[in-house]
């Protein structure tokens, strides 16, 4: 069986060139058809500033981009959205109706806003071998010293979740003690559950693929 791909919406700034503003964080999208110099730092016109004249002074961005570090104003500017109108101060005594206008503006535009896709939950193996298997609830899994705990899938920086299954019953001669533990990505749901082989042994016993696109938060 194959992931099944999930379809991602094409970015606002698809095609445009990102560059971050001198000193700051914040990223911004070059106006369409704006040509980067080679140089290290340039002035360019950017959607929240698209005069030349005002041009802020940026550097070529060839990193990630993700919503959450473009400029408001730019994304804004993108969607062809106004901008928002200054907070009114509220005259001392007189309470803000409920029906403003600019908030049930705001609200609506909120509802529209495309979410990240959220991939269901996969269910923990309730048995193996035949035995049932108790699981605990899950819960962030410990931080790796030695390795990356990045997800190997979806690459999302983690942490992922963990929980702890147990099988037997100690009374029992013909029921042995056997422990379980299985990791998730909290992100694209990717999952294996290994059987404890040994004192340092994981044996995995289920693999639950993944039906994020690969690599989409690396
Ligand atoms: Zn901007
Ligand atoms: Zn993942």
């Amino acid at each position: 069986m194959t992931a099944l791909a999930v379809e991602m919406p094409t970015p606002l700034w698809a095609g445009r060139a990102i560059v971050r503003a001198a000193g700051r964080m914040a990223l911004h999208v070059a106006v369409e058809g704006a040509l980067l110099p080679a140089a290290a730092m340039f002035t360019v016109p950017v959607e929240c500033r698209p005069d030349a004249e005002s041009a802020p002074g940026v550097r070529p961005w060839a990193g990630p981009v993700d919503e959450g570090r473009l400029c408001a104003s730019c994304l804004r500017a993108l969607r062809g959205d106004p901008a928002p109108e200054p907070v009114r101060p509220t005259p001392a005594g007189t309470a803000e109706a409920l029906s403003d206008p600019y908030l049930d503006r705001r609200e609506r535009r909120l509802r529209v806003m495309p979410d990240l896709p959220a991939y269901a939950e996969p269910r923990l193996p309730a048995e193996h071998g035949g035995r049932p298997i108790r699981w605990s609830e899950w819960g962030e899994a410990p931080k790796q010293v030695h390795c990356s705990s990045a997800c190997n899938w979806c690459g999302d920086t983690g942490p992922g979740l963990m929980a702890g299954g147990r099988q037997g019953n100690p009374l029992a001669k013909d029921d042995p003690l056997r422990w379980f533990v299985a990791y998730r990505c909290s992100y694209c749901q990717e999952m294996r559950v290994y059987q404890q082989a040994g004192s340092a042994d994981l044996k995995l016993i289920a693999h639950f693929k993944p039906k994020s696109p690969k690599g989409v938060r690396a």
